[in-house]
C-alpha cells in the first residue's frame, strides 16, 4: 500500500484546491460554499517520482452536529489512516478557535503534521503565513493552492517525513 497523506482543516480554507494542485488535475470538488466535500476521498498522487495516496476531507468543525459531525468524524478517520497530515489554514484569516482545537486533536494523534499556510497568493501575504508559527506546529509553509505558489516546497516537506 502507498503512504497516506491526509489533508485536513476547516471548511473553505482550500483543501480541495490544494489536492487538485498536487494531483495536477481537477478531481476534488472545489466550492465557494463551505463543506462541500462530505466524505473523505482518496486519490493516487505522485511527486518527484514518489507515489502516495492523498485523502481529501470535508471541513473539520469541532463543535459540529448533524451532517457536520459526520464530516468531522471522517476527518478523524483520515488522520487515523494517515502517515502524515497536511493541516491547511487560511493564512489571510489567521488561526481561529476551530483551528486551535484541531491542533489539539492532531497533537493527540501523534501523527507528523505539515502546516500549510494557504491563500498566500503574493509576497504581501507572507507575513500572514509567518504569524502561524503561533500554532506551535513548527514551520508554516506559505502556499497558494490556487496559483501553485509554494506547492512544490511543501510537497518536498511532506515526502521528507514519509
Ligand atoms: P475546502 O472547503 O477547504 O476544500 O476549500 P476549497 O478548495 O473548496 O476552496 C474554497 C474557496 O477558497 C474557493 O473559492 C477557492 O477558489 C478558494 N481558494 C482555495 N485556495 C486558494 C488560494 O490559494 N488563494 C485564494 N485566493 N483562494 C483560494
Ligand atoms: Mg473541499
Amino acid at each position: 500500500p502507498l503512504p497516506v497523506v491526509a489533508v485536513v482543516g476547516r471548511p473553505n480554507v482550500g483543501k480541495s484546491t490544494l489536492v487538485n494542485r498536487i494531483l495536477g488535475r481537477r478531481e476534488a470538488v472545489v466550492e465557494d460554499v463551505p463543506g462541500v466535500t462530505r466524505d473523505r476521498v482518496a486519490y493516487d498522487g505522485e511527486w518527484t517520482g514518489r507515489r502516495f495516496t492523498l485523502v481529501d476531507t470535508g471541513g473539520w468543525e469541532i463543535d459540529a452536529t448533524g451532517i457536520h459531525l459526520r464530516v468531522a468524524e471522517q476527518a478523524e478517520v483520515a488522520v487515523d489512516l494517515a502517515d502524515v497530515v497536511m493541516f491547511v489554514v487560511d493564512a489571510t484569516v489567521g488561526a481561529t478557535d476551530d483551528d486551535e482545537a484541531v491542533v489539539k486533536l492532531l497533537r493527540r494523534s501523534g501523527k507528523p503534521v505539515i502546516l500549510v499556510a494557504n491563500k498566500v497568493d503574493d509576497q504581501r501575504t507572507e507575513a500572514d503565513a509567518a504569524a502561524l508559527w503561533n500554532l506551535g506546529l513548527g514551520q508554516p509553509w506559505p502556499v497558494s493552492a490556487l496559483h501553485g505558489r509554494g506547492s512544490g516546497d511543501v510537497l518536498d516537506a511532506v515526502l521528507d517525513v514519509l
